[in-house]
């Protein structure tokens, strides 16, 4: 691919996506472009539809004129076509109250960058060698966890740890109250991890930063994140994407 912007110095990037060891298909979708990275993790029926439908809304943003003074903007626009696109398949769906995915993107603009996401996809920053998350789930198991109500490790083990508060779905538009949309600042050495719930529940968090801090290459570095999960049995499809910003040293 021809990046049609500088990518940032060095800017390096990998995205993979696996069905896992227990699922029949695989309803994720990772996309890592010049300007674009995205999650998505699809469910219901038409779950693999409806998250290939939303990347699909956002990977305009890679050859597009996109405004580099305004990427807030921009993905906030993305955003909003992706939920009228997951609307259209549900609209199409035999059970349209149950179709859905979430999304967590990333978008580079030559100088800045923006988050979007809702779900409980994640987006993480590796940053001197710290393991940082971004992102907050959407999910009913968090907001038990933050109200005191179950330890992290109670969330994790919870039958209903995926039942998700909030993703794009039928009927829901792109506002505040539903899809974050937030500025990161970005600084050379910067390593991103987007990943859905089939990595991050199957692998400790230690497990994670071990790989993005010891793997210099981002594609092994998917590699290596997928091969954890499935190494710990595989329960769900596992997507990761991994972008460096700049000079890494490690
Ligand atoms: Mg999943």
């Amino acid at each position: 691919m021809t990046c049609p912007l500088t990518p940032p110095p060095g800017m390096r990037r990998a995205a993979l996506s696996d069905a896992g060891l227990r699922r029949d298909g695989n309803q994720d979708v990772a996309f890592a472009g010049c300007r674009l990275l995205v999650v998505a993790d699809g469910f219901g029926l038409d779950g693999a539809r409806a998250a290939a439908a939303a990347v699909g809304a956002l990977t305009p943003l890679e050859d597009d004129g996109v405004p580099t003074a305004d990427p807030l903007g921009a993905l906030s626009g993305a955003v909003d076509r992706a939920g009228r696109a997951v609307d259209e398949v549900a609209g199409s769906s035999a059970d349209p109250d149950g179709v859905g995915t979430t999304l967590t993107a990333l978008l580079w603009t030559g100088s800045r960058l923006a988050l979007a996401h809702v779900g409980d996809t994640r987006a993480y920053l590796l940053r001197d060698g710290l393991l940082t998350r971004l992102t907050e789930d959407h999910s009913m198991v968090r907001e038990l966890t933050d109200a005191g109500r179950l330890t992290p490790e109670e969330a994790l083990a919870h039958p209903q740890r995926a039942l998700l508060t909030k993703a794009l779905t039928r009927n829901v538009r792109n506002t505040p109250d539903t899809v974050d949309v937030r500025a990161l600042d970005v600084r050379s050495g910067d390593r991103y991890l987007l990943c859905s719930d089939g990595l991050w529940a199957a692998v400790p968090e230690a497990g994670i930063s071990r790989v993005l801090s010891t793997t210099a290459d981002p594609r092994e570095a998917v590699r290596s994140l997928v091969d954890l999960a499935n190494a710990a049995g595989g329960p769900d499809n596992v997507s990761c994407v991994v972008a460096d910003f700049g000079d890494r040293t490690s």
